[in-house]
C-alpha cells in the first residue's frame, strides 16, 4: 500500500508513521520482552507495566510528557549508563542480581611500575619484577580506563563483593546486544544508612572510557534542558527508572515522584525519594531519575519496596 506514496519525501513517510506509532495501542514492541513476560514473579506478573528499552519507544511516557520530544532522547541518554550488576557469592554459590548507573569515566595515565591497577596488570607487573625483564618485555599497561558504578549498598556493600561483581554493560535487549564486562577493582564511597555504594571497574578499552564520557555528558545536556523546561511547570512529577529486572535486558518504568524526604547528615542535606514506578527483584541500585532533581551526576539508586504502594529510593546528596 505504501506504494501508493511512491513521489513523496521521506519527511512525509516519517510523519505518518509517526500518526500510526501515537495511536496504535497494538505497538508490538510495547511492554517487556518476552524472557521478562514469562519469568515468574509476585510482585508483577506478566510485568504489563515494563516497557523494552529498544526500541524506545516515547509513547510509553504518561501525560503530558509522552508529547515532549525530549524525553525519549533524555531516558535513552539514562540508559546508555545503566549497567546490570551481578555479584557472585561464594559461601552460597549463588548470584545477587542488582542495576547501577556509570557517574564517572577518565583515561588514567602511570608508568609501568605505577601501573593499571587491575589484577591482569598487577600480576603482569609482579612477574616483571621478578623475571628482572626488560622494559620492552613487560606488558603491564600503563594508560587505563577507570569507571564509576553507584548502586544501592544491599547489592555491592564491601570490597569483597566488588571483587566478586561483574557490571555488563550495553545490554539493552536480549536478541542483539553485545554486551561488555568490566570487572569491578575497589570500592570508592559507601554508605549503609543511605544505601548507596559507588565503585570502581577497570577498562583497557579506551574508546570505551571516552565513549561513556561522552554519554555522561549527554544525558547532563538532556537534563539541563528538560530541568529548565519543567521547573516553573506543576506537571513536574515524572519519575522514570531504567534497570535490569530479574537481570534481564533493559526495561523502563514510568511513574510519579509521591514524596521527596529530607535526610540530614551533619552538615549535609540529602534527600530520600518515595515513588510508585514499577520495579522487581534485580532493579536495586538502578538510577531513579525525577524531572526536578537539579543535577543527574548522581540519581537515587533505588532501595526496595516501602509499603505495598510505593517505592524507595537511596539517600543522595541533593
Ligand atoms: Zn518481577
Ligand atoms: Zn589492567
Amino acid at each position: 500500500m505504501w506504494g501508493m506514496f511512491g513521489g513523496l519525501p521521506t519527511k512525509f513517510f516519517k510523519k505518518v508513521y509517526e500518526f500510526v506509532r501515537i495511536t496504535n495501542s497494538e505497538d508490538p514492541f510495547k511492554g517487556p520482552d518476552e524472557r521478562l513476560r514469562n519469568e515468574p514473579c509476585e510482585k508483577n506478573p506478566r510485568h504489563k507495566r515494563f516497557h523494552r528499552f529498544k526500541p524506545f519507544r516515547h509513547i510509553i511516557l504518561p501525560h503530558p510528557y509522552n508529547h515532549d520530544n525530549q524525553f525519549g532522547p533524555l531516558i535513552k541518554g539514562i540508559g546508555y549508563l545503566v549497567v546490570k550488576v551481578h555479584v557472585r557469592i561464594p559461601e552460597t554459590h549463588k548470584i545477587s542480581l542488582g542495576s547501577g548507573k556509570i557517574v564517572f569515566s577518565r583515561v588514567k595515565s602511570g608508568t609501568l611500575s605505577r601501573c593499571c591497577p587491575c589484577e591482569t596488570c598487577q600480576h603482569e607487573k609482579e612477574k616483571s619484577v621478578k623475571g628482572n625483564l626488560k622494559r620492552e618485555d613487560q606488558k603491564q599497561k600503563t594508560q587505563w580506563g577507570e569507571i564509576h558504578v553507584v548502586t544501592a549498598y544491599h547489592v555491592v556493600g564491601s570490597n569483597k563483593d566488588v571483587k566478586k561483581t561483574t557490571c555488563l554493560l550495553n545490554y539493552d535487549d536480549e536478541a542483539h546486544s553485545k554486551p561488555i564486562e568490566l570487572d569491578g577493582l575497589k570500592i570508592n564511597r559507601w554508605s549503609k544508612d543511605r544505601d548507596m555504594c559507588e565503585f570502581i571497574c577497570i577498562s583497557h578499552d579506551m574508546d570505551l572510557v571516552k565513549g561513556l564520557r561522552k554519554k555522561i555528558y549527554f544525558l547532563k545536556g538532556r537534563h539541563e534542558k528538560v530541568y529548565r523546561d519543567y521547573r516553573y511547570s506543576a506537571e513536574r512529577n515524572l519519575c522514570v527508572i531504567v534497570s535490569h529486572p530479574h537481570g534481564c535486558a533493559k526495561h523502563v518504568t514510568c511513574g510519579e515522584l509521591l514524596n521527596t524526604v529530607p535526610v540530614q547528615r551533619g552538615e549535609f542535606n540529602f534527600t530520600t525519594l518515595c515513588y510508585n514506578t514499577h520495579t522487581c527483584g534485580g532493579s536495586s541500585g538502578a538510577p531513579v531519575y525525577r524531572v526536578n532533581k537539579r543535577s543527574v551526576w548522581y540519581l537515587h539508586p533505588h532501595r526496595g519496596e516501602k509499603d505495598g504502594a510505593s517505592n524507595w529510593s537511596g539517600s543522595v546528596y541533593e
